[in-house]
């Protein structure tokens, strides 16, 4: 770039800085999640966050009913992590991991062995959690091609799964609420089978695996593994399904020589009341994603971790590696800050601070479900879903929700929370009691505005 061209630009800067203010700007040039850059939904500034509690720049303070999308588990600025974060600073921040190791990533390593299911052995640390999910699908692809088996290519997944947005986390998304439509047959065509049906809590019902077994049985020659999000459907529908489902798939995958993938990047770190959800079950998988609460919300960090197997036949396939290796792989300020975050939760009784949330859930949230608009109220550990009959206008709702003092961010037809698992007594009182007073004069406000 010439000089006439960087002082032009630079003069072209200050005077879109001047002419637009910090939030015009944000809102004309910085894409947001799932918004359009022409019509973007309001986005409010945040000065800080500390414990439970979200500060906006008017100083305006909210409750934070969302823990930045499961990640949070611990609230915000905790002193521990950032004492964890800052002592690692003074290392170093980065290092590759091509060639080098580093006590961050060997320490996370083996308090990781110590609480997911015991015939995982191997990790591989990644950058995000879609990266986790590409990075467990190529393990299963590597997995049976290393055996000869080149037609073991494809997947399959229950409806209503949600895996990341990444291409191929994207194909195994529900091929209706995911981004199918949009993207087409750009994606590659994976095997669907109906999402399971028996709740958490009801009785069992056998016909609920019966097309996983006839899809396995006339398929299996093609599939590489079944990949699915244990007990908690989430991004997908905030579905809570029977753990026998789980028990029977992994005979079945067994049965068939398919792999087992857990995506437990939403349920892992005592979201659903036990540390990882494939506990509910008692099943283990061949594979299994971490990622979100890894580090306490602190920095971007996954892990897919996998057994001595599965390792051992990708490394004596021909390929003889496996071929991954992101820039960022083991980010040592992230894997220290993992590590704090996750001895901060083993030590201590958070099983019972998680029953503690899910009574106050439970409590608030199921008078909602007399309501004729409701279709449904389910509560899990800290987690707490309403169903509606009707889809929300998230952005009428959500600067609601800020007008209260709360931060909740509804889609689809879902008012839900999952609070971080500091939140106190009497914070997750106000969110919830503004959350369904909110709710019970939804019906009027559609009333009176039509
Ligand atoms: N799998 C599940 C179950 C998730 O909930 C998410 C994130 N919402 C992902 C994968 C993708 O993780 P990330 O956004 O970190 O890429």
């Amino acid at each position: 770039m010439t000089d006439s061209n960087t002082e032009s630009s630079q003069t072209l800067d200050d005077s879109l800085n001047d002419q637009l203010g910090d939030q015009a700007f944000d809102q004309q040039h910085i894409w947001h999640p799932y918004t359009s850059m022409t019509n973007p939904l309001p986005t409010f500034k945040v000065k800080r966050a500390h414990g439970a509690i979200i500060e906006l720049e008017d100083g305006r303070q909210l409750i934070d009913g969302m823990s930045s999308w499961w990640c949070a588990i611990h609230g915000y600025n905790h002193p521990e992590l950032n004492k964890a974060v800052t002592d690692q600073l003074q290392n170093m921040s980065h290092i590759m991991f091509g060639g080098f190791t580093h006590d961050p990533a060997i320490q996370l390593g083996k308090l990781l062995l110590k609480i997911t299911p015991p015939s995982l052995d191997k990790i591989f640390y990644a950058d995000s959690g879609s990266v986790a999910v590409e990075v467990a699908l190529k393990m299963a692809v590597q997995f049976w091609s290393a055996q000869g088996k080149i037609a073991k290519t494809n997947f399959v997944t229950p409806r209503s799964g949600y895996h990341g947005d990444t291409w191929n986390a994207m194909s195994v998304c529900d091929p209706v609420t995911g981004m199918h439509q949009i993207f087409g047959s750009s994606l590659p065509n994976r095997i669907f089978v109906p999402a399971p049906q028996t709740a958490f809590d009801e009785e069992w019902n056998p016909s609920d695996i019966a097309e996983l077994e006839k899809t396995l049985s006339e398929k299996h020659e093609t599939i590489a593994a079944l990949i699915l999000e244990p007990i908690v459907q989430g991004a997908g529908g905030m579905r809570f399904y029977h753990p026998e489902y789980l028990r029977q798939a992994k005979l079945l995958c067994e049965k068939y020589n398919i792999l087992l993938i857990f995506d437990e990047i939403a349920t892992g770190f005592g979201r659903t009341g036990k540390l990882f959800a494939w506990e509910w079950a008692g099943v283990e998988p061949d594979i299994m994603c971490i990622g979100k609460g890894l580090t306490g919300g602190y920095m971007t960090l996954s892990a897919t971790l996998t057994t001595k197997k599965v390792a051992e036949t990708i490394s004596q396939g021909e390929a003889g590696v496996f071929m991954h290796g992101p820039t960022f792989m083991a980010n040592p300020l992230a894997c220290a800050v993992a590590v704090r975050s996750t001895e901060l939760l083993i030590s201590q009784d958070w099983q019972a601070n998680i029953q503690r949330i899910e009574q106050q859930l439970s409590s608030h949230l199921q008078p909602l479900a007399q309501l004729d608009f409701v279709k449904d109220v389910r509560v899990l550990g800290a987690i707490g879903v309403v169903e509606l009959t009707f889809n929300v206008d998230m952005k009428t709702l959500q600067q609601e929700f800020v007008r209260r003092g709360i931060w909740i961010r509804p889609f689809g037809k879902l008012v839900y929370v999952m609070p971080p698992y500091i939140i106190s007594e009497n914070e997750l009182k106000t969110l919830l009691e503004q959350l369904v007073d909110v709710v019970k004069n939804m019906k009027s406000d559609m009333e009176n505005a039509s």
